[in-house]
């Protein structure tokens, strides 16, 4: 049985490309066999009595050899490995034990005692491949680690393998000393080439490994570090996405804002810096933008992963532009990683669509953090019904908005939600019309930050809410945009 005095597998990536495999068994398992073998270059022979339909089509058309009827110890001849995958434990253990008598190794799908090879759980980047196993014992393991592992490894490691496998040779010749080798390709691997195959840009990354082949030296050149403007989302940290999650585990330095969440911090690398550069209240936003770039561009210039993670998404109100502006003119790599921005994480956490074919064909995002920014707004086209508004940092603009809203014939039962600390575990959601609104925000307290979503959709939250308490506030009557209609 399986204790810890069994020793460990061996490992070894096998060259099947050529030869022969014998699959037992014509199901949907049998089938995964034989496609993963055939995606090797192996010659696949699978063996049952039927095939299901895709085993069938690939034998008709010669993909597979299908030998029929009952498993014979004959069709082992010639085989370099063996698979039995039926669900006939009697078969697969004649299929197990006359393998091992003719010396072919076997795998009984689901049966570590029969098996004497075990298929890992990978994750294929290219030529790249990262197998685990647990030898069997606990597939369900493996598979969580490669779940892990696949979060982790992006394609450019494919892309990355693939480039560096075609310049082996002259690789190996530029740095014919191994010590010379792993020391040109740490430096290689720490520079922007990967970022660079990452942003799609292969030729410019083929172009930098030449330029590397004709002249780096293992003397080590200057480190050049690199950006990434990272958005947050709203502080689930669920809705972080993939890359957001790969450039954290990467980073040396991370500059955040205060409105990026604790939660979210806690999934980057551990010993990564990090630096809370969000604006004072009060505080001078122009110094301290200023700052923001200056730190971006000393840590870069040291040769540091810098990530520069901002709340949402970087280019909704996140001055984002700005940043890469400066990064620009200092010359310094970035990259942008798209994060959800308030207004789609608010609305979907209040049950809340943006769109939707009857009540709203167009949504828009406004800021109104203060008076100035108010007064460059469009209110006409703003106060026309069938759309939806979502204002971000509105919070202590609110009298003003209605006024405005009402002054260019936006209905005053036009209901809210107005969303505090969406996705977040303390969100709160008021709802009421646009006549209310400032009241009903003041009554309830609410604080940033918080996303008002106005338009004749708001009254879904009443209805399809599905995240943390109901609403507050008052209920449009019906809780579905449709009741104003039919009072109008
Ligand atoms: N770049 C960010 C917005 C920054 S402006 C984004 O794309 O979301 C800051 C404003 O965003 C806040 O005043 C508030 O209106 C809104 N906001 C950000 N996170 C929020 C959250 N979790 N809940 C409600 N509003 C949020």
């Amino acid at each position: 049985m399986f204790t810890e005095t069994v020793p460990p597998l061996y490992p070894l990536f096998a060259d099947l490309r050529g030869r022969s495999v014998l699959v037992v068994g014509g199901g949907a398992v049998a089938r995964r066999k034989a496609e993963a073998l055939l995606q090797a270059g192996a010659r696949v022979i699978v063996n049952a009595p039927a095939l299901e339909p895709d085993l069938a089509a690939w034998a008709g058309n010669g993909r597979i050899t299908h030998r029929a009827g009952r498993f014979r110890r004959e069709w082992l001849r010639g085989a370099w490995l063996a698979i039995a995958a039926t669900d006939d434990p009697a078969v697969n253990r004649e299929v197990a034990e006359a393998a091992e008598a003719q010396r072919v190794w076997v795998n009984v799908v689901d049966d570590v005692e029969l098996s004497r090879f075990q298929v890992p759980a990978r994750v294929e980047r290219g030529p790249l491949q990262i197998a685990v196993s647990s030898g069997g014992g606990a597939p369900m393991l493996a598979r969580l680690v490669r779940e892990r592992l696949e979060a982790q490894f992006d394609e450019s490691f494919g892309a990355l393998a693939t480039l560096l496998a075609r310049r082996r040779a002259r690789i190996r010749a530029r740095w014919p000393d191994i010590g010379a080798r792993r020391r040109a390709f740490a430096r290689l691997l720490a520079g922007p080439l990967q970022g660079l195959l990452r942003r799609r840009r292969h030729l410019e990354a083929e172009r930098l490994l030449e330029a590397e082949l004709r002249t780096g030296d293992d003397g080590g050149s200057a480190a050049t570090g690199s950006v990434a403007l990272v958005g947050a989302g709203p502080g689930d940290p669920g809705l972080l996405t993939l890359r957001a999650l790969r450039v954290l585990n990467e980073a040396d330095v991370i500059l955040h804002d205060r409105l990026v969440s604790a939660e979210v911090l806690a999934l980057a690398r551990r010993d990564a810096e990090r630096i809370t550069v969000g604006k004072q209240a009060g505080g001078d936003r122009h110094t301290t933008q200023a700052r923001i770039h200056a730190l971006m561009v000393e840590h870069a210039r040291a040769g540091k992963r810098v990530v520069r993670l901002k709340g949402g998404d970087p280019f909704v109100f996140g001055r984002g532009g700005e940043e890469l502006e400066s990064l620009r003119a200092h010359g310094i790599d970035y990259e942008v990683v798209p994060g959800i921005t308030a207004a789609l994480a608010c609305a979907a956490y209040a049950g809340v669509p943006l769109t939707h074919r009857d009540h709203a064909q167009s949504a828009r995002l406004v800021t109104a953090h203060c008076k100035a920014s108010l007064d460059t707004l469009d209110w006409a086209a703003l106060a026309q019904e069938r759309q939806t508004l979502a204002v971000y940092m509105g919070v202590a603009m609110l009298d003003t908005l209605r006024a405005r809203l009402l002054a260019h014939g936006r209905d005053p039962r036009t209901p809210f939600a107005l969303v505090e600390n969406g996705s977040r575990p303390e969100q709160r959601v008021i709802t009421g019309t646009l006549r209310e609104l400032p009241a009903l925000a003041e009554r309830h307290a609410v604080r940033a930050p918080a996303l008002l979503i106005l338009g004749e959709v708001a009254a879904f939250a009443q209805s399809l809410h599905w995240f943390g308490a109901a609403p507050l506030g008052t209920a449009v009557a019906g809780g579905s945009p449709g009741v104003l209609d039919e009072a109008a």
